[in-house]
């Protein structure tokens, strides 16, 4: 049985925290948004929070990548965010952030194991083929992804509550 709300509050800190330790001019506005009526879900922590280190780490590097192409004078302003909702049954689980967004050609292929878009040393490409296992094979759940280019990505895990 876990605290699913604080365990994406924590890991949502976490990974914020290990990109600024790498790139000190970072900065990013982050939410939580949960629903108390979740209760405690029974999960292997260890494994969701996993799923949620690499989804938050994945989002900061977006919106981190579309602030570095944006002009100076840009009133960008990067946003990544967490919410959660007890819904059927389901504790629903969204990851939102307002990066660089995943083009069509990509989407069919961000789950595949070894896919990564990133410079050699910076991505393995296994973040998002293991979440899908963790939460679809371990946990009987679902991991979906919604995105646009130059708008945002978000993912939204769902499990049997
Ligand atoms: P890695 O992070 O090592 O590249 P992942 O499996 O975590 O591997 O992600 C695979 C690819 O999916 C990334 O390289 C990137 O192209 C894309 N991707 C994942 N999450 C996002 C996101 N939030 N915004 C934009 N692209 C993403
Ligand atoms: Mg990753």
């Amino acid at each position: 049985p876990t605290d699913l709300n604080a365990l994406c509050d924590e890991y949502l800190r976490l990974a914020y925290h290990g990109l600024r330790a790498k790139d000190k001019s970072f900065n990013a506005q982050f939410s939580v948004d949960t629903d108390p009526s979740l209760g405690l879900v029974t999960v292997v922590p260890q494994d969701i929070g996993r799923v949620l280190l690499n989804l938050f780490t994945n989002a900061f590097y977006a919106v981190r990548e579309r602030q570095k192409s944006q002009p100076a004078s840009s009133s960008y302003q990067p946003r990544v965010s967490v919410s959660t909702r007890c819904q059927d049954g389901q504790a629903v689980i969204w990851v939102a952030d307002n990066g660089t967004g995943i083009p069509e050609s990509a989407i069919q292929k961000i789950f595949q194991p070894f896919f990564t878009t990133k410079p050699t040393g910076e991505g393995t490409g296994l973040g998002l083929s293991l979440a899908y296992d963790i939460v679809t094979k371990g946990h009987n759940g679902t991991l979906m992804v919604s995105s646009e280019e130059n708008k945002g990505t978000t993912f939204t895990i769902s499990l049997p509550a």
